[in-house]
This record gives structure tokens, C-alpha cells and sequence, in this order.
């Protein structure tokens, strides 16, 4: 299969996790054919690890590039997810449940900041909160965010997989680690001693983003910070999102529930660890106490793409490189806008929004 079309493309991408499926896809969509990389199997690092809520947690502590971002995004997630599960039959199951979240000490803030945006941050009284959600133990009067859905991410990247393979204009290709060299006005991609062609490359490789850059000496500040989660079994103690003392819980539809997170800055290190289940189990218990009856069916970790203040690279280094990553905790409620956002540069179409903020800052 040397020299035919499946080793030289209009762009290739650099990992396929949510966003560099998504980016894939988008591209493929206006018309350019794309190879698309992993180092292992799809959407089985971050993108499966994380827990699937379509929010910024706090979303009124973030910048407003942040809000731009996943307000974007946050409208187009059902049509996605409904799309999705049309053309490949898997339902990354869209709960619109609301969250609840505690946040008396910035109660005002949260309560500002929500004026016009959707969705909207309003006040609940405890009784009322307590009727959504009578297991759970709230030590505050939390507020109400009746429009934050979530995603069985897994499911998610499941789809979007089976979406990339079947698509005519791209080649998905796993197990392939990718090595970036040359420089930035003509990087050259190889994998496994087979070089690829492309007009452009795209790094989408989320917390080894950094490392790639490197062979083309360019310093990025993308860094892995790992998190851990729990996952209880089928028990339908709450319907939904609950976030309290930065831990959340996320209901499945199946009646599980995913309890996270931690966030911790120890490099490429992803072994689950006995201090990070006492904590989180601590947390789980103290919001939904009678879940010390539910068997605890998993504990795992995984790499989030970490950037300062959490804002993403998207756009060019160079006309030949570029890059959508440094999405940090929010890589999958943003993955739409970012997206469309890396798609709209690089076909010259007038972007969703102003690409200015995020775009990538190199230092060589
Ligand atoms: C515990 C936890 C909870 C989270 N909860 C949420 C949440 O509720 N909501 C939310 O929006 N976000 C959440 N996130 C964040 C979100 O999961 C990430 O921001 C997002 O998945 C990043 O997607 P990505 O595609 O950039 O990275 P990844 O999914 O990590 O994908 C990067 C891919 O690049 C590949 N790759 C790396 N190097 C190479 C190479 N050299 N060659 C080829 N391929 C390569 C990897 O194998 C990988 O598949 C959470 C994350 C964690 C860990």
C-alpha cells in the first residue's frame, strides 16, 4: 500500500481523542481529506476517562474565551449527539437533567454572571433542591443550572470513531505513534519508519501535545495533570449532575453513578492510587451517604491536556502546522466549538468566533 492514497493526505491529524476526531471530522466535512493518527486505539485516553459534563464546573470562574467556547458549543450538543447516533446506531445517552451546585461564598458572582447567558444560573430553594434530589446531602442551598446536560463520553468517543472510519475522506489509522520533525514551515510526520504527506499537520494529541512540539523545537505549556474517578453501580440515587466542594457526581443512564475528581500535577504518571480512592470516597459519601451501600465497581485515571487558565491552543503556528488542544478540564463540552473553530481558519470561512484568544503563543 506503499505510495497509494491511504499515506498522503490533504491534513493529517495527530491523535484521536474527542478533539482530534471531531477536528477530522469537521475538516473532512468541507472537503479535505484527512489521515488521523493515534498512538493507541481512539478515544481511550482523556476523552474516555473524563466524566462527560456539558459545563465548565463553575463556569463563572472561567475567562470569557472559556464562556465563548462552550456557550457555542453547549447549543449544538444535542443535534450532535442525536446526529451521532443516527449514522453509527451508538447513543452517547444526552441527559438534560440540569446540575446542581453549591457555591454559597460566590453566590452573587455565579448569579451575575448567568444574566442572559444560556444556560442560566438562578436561585432553588432547599426544599426544592431536595425534592430533585432526595439522597443527596447538600450543606449549602445550592444554586440551579437547569440547562447543563452531560454525555456518556465513552459512548461519545465510541461514535464518533465508528463516524471517522466510515467517513470516505478520512483514514483513521491506530497503534500508529507519530514523530513530528523538520521544522515549522515544513514539518514532516512519520510513524513506525513510514513517512506521511500532507499540506498540513494538525496536533490535536491532548496532554502529549507538548512532547510532539518538541520535535520541532517548539516549547508549549501543555502539560498533563491527571484525574482520578469512581464509579458506583447501578443504584438511580440521583438524576443529576451534583457538584459540591469541587467533587460531582454524574448519573448514567443505566444507574450508575461516575464520582469525581481529583486533579493532580504528576506528569505522565496514570496508575489509580489508594489516596485518591479514600478521598474520593470520603467526598461520595458525605454527598450521597447511602451510597456506602453500592458496591464500587471501578476506579481509573487519566491525562487531561493542561494549559494555563485553561484556554486552548486553536489555530496556526505556521501556514503548515497547527494545532486544537489545551482544553484542560473541559475538552469535551468544548470539543464542537474548537472544532469548528481549527475548521473555519483553515478554510478561510468566517470563524464561529474570534480565534484571537486562542491563538497558540510559541516560544523556540
Ligand atoms: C477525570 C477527568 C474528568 C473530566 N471531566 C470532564 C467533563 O466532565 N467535561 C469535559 O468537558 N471535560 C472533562 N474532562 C476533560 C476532557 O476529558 C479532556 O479535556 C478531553 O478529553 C481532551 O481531549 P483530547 O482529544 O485533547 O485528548 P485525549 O482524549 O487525551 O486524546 C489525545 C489522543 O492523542 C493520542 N496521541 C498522543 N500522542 C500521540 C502521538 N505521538 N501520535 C499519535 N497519537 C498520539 C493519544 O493516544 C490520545 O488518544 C475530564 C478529564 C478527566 C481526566
Amino acid at each position: 500500500m506503499v505510495g497509494s492514497q491511504f499515506y498522503s493526505a490533504d491534513v493529517t491529524v495527530v491523535g484521536a481523542g474527542v478533539m482530534g476526531m471531531m477536528s477530522a471530522l469537521e475538516l473532512a466535512e468541507a472537503g479535505l481529506s484527512v489521515l488521523l493518527f493515534d498512538k493507541g486505539q481512539a478515544g481511550q485516553e482523556a476523552s474516555w476517562a473524563g466524566g462527560g459534563i456539558i459545563s465548565p464546573l463553575y463556569p463563572w470562574r472561567h475567562a470569557p474565551p472559556i464562556t465563548a467556547l462552550a456557550t457555542w458549543s453547549q447549543q449544538v450538543f444535542p443535534d450532535l449527539i442525536a446526529s451521532l447516533n443516527e449514522s453509527t446506531g451508538i447513543d452517547a445517552e444526552l441527559s438534560t437533567e440540569g446540575m446542581l451546585v453549591t457555591a454559597t461564598h460566590e453566590r452573587e458572582k455565579a448569579l451575575a454572571w448567568g444574566v442572559g447567558l444560556s444556560p442560566r444560573v438562578v436561585e432553588i430553594s432547599d426544599e426544592d433542591a431536595r425534592s430533585l434530589e432526595p439522597n443527596v446531602r447538600l450543606d449549602e442551598t445550592p444554586l440551579w443550572m437547569p440547562g447543563v446536560s452531560s454525555v456518556r463520553n465513552s459512548r461519545m468517543g465510541r461514535a464518533l470513531k465508528r463516524a471517522c472510519s466510515n467517513h470516505p475522506r478520512i483514514r483513521l489509522l491506530e497503534n500508529r505513534e507519530v514523530i513530528l520533525s523538520g521544522d515549522l514551515d515544513s514539518p514532516k510526520i512519520s510513524s513506525q519508519g513510514q513517512c506521511y504527506a500532507s499540506d498540513r499537520v494538525v496536533l490535536a494529541a491532548g496532554a502529549w501535545t507538548g512532547n510532539i512540539f518538541a520535535g520541532v523545537k517548539v516549547s508549549c505549556p501543555i502539560k498533563p495533570m491527571k484525574g482520578q474517578m469512581l464509579l458506583f453501580g447501578q443504584c438511580y440515587l440521583v438524576n443529576r449532575v451534583v457538584l459540591a466542594k469541587g467533587r460531582y457526581a454524574i448519573p448514567r443512564a443505566d444507574g450508575r453513578i461516575v464520582f469525581g475528581s481529583t486533579l493532580e500535577d504528576v506528569g505522565f504518571e496514570r496508575i489509580p492510587d489508594r489516596n485518591a480512592f479514600e478521598s474520593l470516597y470520603a467526598s461520595a459519601l458525605s454527598m450521597i451517604p447511602v451510597l456506602e451501600e453500592i458496591p464500587l465497581e471501578a476506579q481509573w485515571a487519566g491525562l487531561r491536556p493542561g494549559s494555563p487558565e485553561g484556554l486552548p491552543w486553536i489555530g496556526a503556528v505556521s501556514d503548515k502546522l497547527w494545532v486544537n488542544s489545551g482544553h484542560f478540564r473541559n475538552g469535551v463540552v468544548l470539543s464542537p466549538a474548537s472544532s469548528r473553530l481549527l475548521c473555519d481558519q483553515m478554510v478561510d470561512r468566517t470563524p464561529i468566533i474570534d480565534p484571537t484568544p486562542y491563538q497558540p503563543w510559541i516560544a523556540l
